[in-house]
């Protein structure tokens, strides 16, 4: 594969900065929109690198599917002017030969693409004898086993330098978010790779610029290593993802007012602090395991007594008397009803289940 030398900038180096931005438009649209894009992005001082879309994967024809490669170019240019390195997103092994091509420092996959394991595999293929950093955006559907398969295809072809995108996941209907941020999974595939990069993309959760602040603030609380925002001179007029672009100078705003906490802990006295407190949870966690070992115990004892008395397992009033007193108590305690019906409804499938078996052996 034919890969421009690049100059300059170590990208790997560049790669391991916390927090690492990534910004820039949605669409490559035309040469000038990128130039003053990055041209603004630059001047803010808060951007690391530039991201612009080329080939576009859009839901419905007939829509901008992007310039293609004659924007390529353009991007070469605004890496020239401003010393930002270049993300695109490729979908094909001919895009990312394109895109190689033409000096892109780093590559994409998005989440049209993530779902689909040929897909993937093609552009694994492409990349085989390749130094290009690959970030891979989490699927359209909530599947944590075909992001992580994705990663794998991409790793197996020889990538060491491989990041994660979380920017949510798709769900019908109209809810609060465009794409549903379903934050557990992102913190799950975490644990799982823990030496990979994991960046957020408000912009593809939110779809509205008024929430991308909190779904900003909120990724680098839970410690994702840096946020992808796009940005556009004009927001409102560009030919894609109007609604959730903002600025360059909104995007340098947003980024001077999200704080910044460290998961480090570095003074002796918090340390200890912390210490304490953490021993405080693991008592408490070991108590409330005990008292869930000795409930699902009576709750065993009632599916015998049950099962010899021909009564029913599930009794709906009984269910009711104990929610509404739950809800009731937990009020009290600051607890939303939310958590306690989540709570008890997890403990009270489990009895069932374990009174299914002691009825049916
Ligand atoms: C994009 O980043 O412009 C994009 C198309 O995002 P996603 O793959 O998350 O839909
Ligand atoms: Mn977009």
């Amino acid at each position: 594969m034919e890969q421009t030398s690049h100059q300059a900038v170590n990208i790997n180096e560049l790669l391991t900065k916390r927090p690492l931005i990534i910004s820039g438009p949605c669409s490559a649209e035309t040469e000038e929109q990128v130039m003053q894009t990055a041209t603004q992005l630059a001047a803010t001082g808060k951007v690391d690198i530039l991201r612009a879309g080329i080939w576009k994967p859009r839901t419905r024809p007939g829509s901008f599917e992007g310039v293609g490669t004659k924007g390529l170019p353009w991007l070469q240019q605004a890496r020239k002017a401003t010393g930002l390195p270049v993300a695109v997103e490729v979908a094909t092994a001919k895009q990312v030969e394109d895109a190689l091509h033409f000096g892109v420092d780093v590559l994409w996959i998005g989440a049209r693409t993530t779902v689909n394991p040929f897909s993937v595999q093609d552009i694994a293929d492409a990349l085989k004898g390749v130094d290009v950093p690959v970030l891979i955006k989490n699927p359209i559907n909530p599947d944590l086993e075909l992001w992580i398969g994705a990663v794998e295809r991409v790793a197996k072809s020889g990538i060491k330098n491989i990041g994660l995108i979380h920017r949510g996941f798709s769900s019908y209907g109209n809810t609060e978010y465009r794409n549903a941020p379903m934050w557990h999974l992102a913190i799950e595939m975490k644990r799982r790779n823990p030496e990979l990069l994991m960046i957020n993309d408000p912009s593809h959760i939110c779809g509205r610029r008024d929430i991308l602040l909190d779904v900003a603030q909120k990724a680098i609380d839970l410690d994702f290593d840096g946020l992808i925002i796009e940005s556009h001179v004009d927001p409102d007029m560009a030919w894609s993802d109007a609604k959730q672009q903002v600025t360059p100078e909104k995007l340098g705003q947003m980024i001077n007012s999200i704080k910044w906490r460290t998961e480090d802990i570095n003074s002796e006295e918090v340390h200890a602090h912390m210490d304490k407190m953490r021993a405080q949870i693991n008592h408490l966690d070991d108590e409330l395991m005990q008292l869930l070992g000795q409930r699902l115990k009576v709750a065993q004892q009632i599916g015998q007594y049950k099962k010899d008395n021909n009564i029913t397992i599930l009794q709906t009033n009984r269910w009711n008397e104990i929610l509404e007193r739950a809800i009731a108590n937990g009020a009290k305690l600051g607890l939303s009803e939310d958590f306690v019906t989540k709570y008890l409804d997890t403990i009270h499938m489990e009895s069932i289940n374990i009174q299914n078996k002691v009825m049916n052996s």
